[in-house]
């Protein structure tokens, strides 16, 4: 129900767990973090509140300056440990706010083509459409082009891929996303309060929009692929 993601200069975790918190009063009822270390997707979650999952990285502190976070509210699938996000696989990982109505479709497609689903989340269906295309060999860009040609329903996204520690790829149809600016340092997050004690330089997207997120700025992509250009603004809301 939140999304939060960084490519930062020191640990993204703790930052991305008070993004998160500032994400709590819009409900959830799991929640977790996903970051690259030295390239590899790694991630805790944890089932109720955030305080579980600031207990799971105390235990075992997640290192990566680049991460993806996520508040679950359930729409498929227990609010269990296991179906919290981010999902993915080794490739890739996944957060999601909305719902992927044609998730079932997709699943027995991919499941068809061999891919091993663990989850009972429709949120599932996106990582392992994109892993298929990585696998494939299609780069992080084309492989989430594809895959979000295929969905359907209402959806902020956001995706993190093993190897490509500068990239954050965020897409919204039907639920807010925000990107924000900082000095060598790149956010996104479901809104800019999100984002308030990193940034005051936010660019939302437009619906259908998707958009490359790198260290030193971002591309926008419209629901055709086409490049265009999102304002940048000064937000009033502070830290
Ligand atoms: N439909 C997804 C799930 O149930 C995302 C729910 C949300 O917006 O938090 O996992």
């Amino acid at each position: 129900c939140g999304i939060v993601g960084l490519i930062g200069r020191n640990d993204a975790a703790p930052l991305l767990l008070d993004g998160l918190s500032r994400l709590a009063y819009r409900g959830y009822d799991s929640a977790g973090i996903a970051t690259l270390v030295e390239g590899a997707i790694t991630r805790r979650r944890a089932e109720g509140k955030l305080a579980n999952l600031a207990a799971s990285l105390a235990a075992a502190p997640l290192a990566g300056t680049t991460g993806i976070g996520h508040t679950r509210w359930a729409t498929h699938g227990a609010p269990t440990e296991g179906n919290a996000h981010p999902h993915g696989t080794a490739r890739v990982a996944v957060v999601h706010n909305g719902i992927i109505e044609n998730h079932a479709e997709l699943r027995a497609e991919l499941e068809a083509a061999g891919q091993v689903f663990s989850t009972e989340t429709d949120t599932e269906t996106v990582a392992q459409l994109v892993d298929l295309h990585l696998a494939r060999g299609l780069a992080p860009v084309e492989a989430a082009a594809a895959a979000f040609a295929r969905l359907e329903g209402a959806y902020a996204l956001a995706l993190i891929f093993a190897g490509h520690p500068e990239l954050i790829i965020g897409a919204q149809r039907g639920a807010p996303l925000a990107v924000g600016f900082g000095e060598e340092e790149m956010y996104l997050g479901s809104d800019a309060l999100a984002l308030a004690p990193l940034t005051r330089r936010i660019a939302y997207l437009d619906d259908g929009d998707w958009v490359i997120v790198s260290r030193s700025g971002a591309e926008f992509r419209d629901a055709a692929n086409n490049p265009v250009t999102r304002e940048v603004k000064l937000t009033r809301l502070t830290g």
